[in-house]
């Protein structure tokens, strides 16, 4: 996963790794779990996932959306 152009990281606020979403994501795009590739150092909770070594969270889950934090900040919608 790492480096490929196809692919933008997850990752915390403190920078470790989660995951990745497809490159070039919109901002406003509906996350779905396909569109996910989550990795082992996360845990899933009912609302999302969150960082194992800093305990961040990294991804925020409503009515079948997702809502990722990148390098970019958060990206996608969810409904509240
Ligand atoms: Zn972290």
């Amino acid at each position: 996963m790492l480096g490929d152009p196809n692919r933008e990281e997850i990752i915390c606020p403190q920078g470790h790794v989660g995951g990745s979403i497809p490159a070039d994501t919109p901002a406003d795009a509906t996350i779905t779990q396909e569109d996910l590739i989550i990795d082992d150092g996360t845990n899933h909770t009912r609302d999302g996932h969150y960082c194992l070594r800093c305990r961040a969270s990294i991804t925020r889950y409503r009515n079948g959306t997702f809502s990722v934090h990148t390098a970019r900040g958060w990206i996608g919608q969810i409904t509240l």
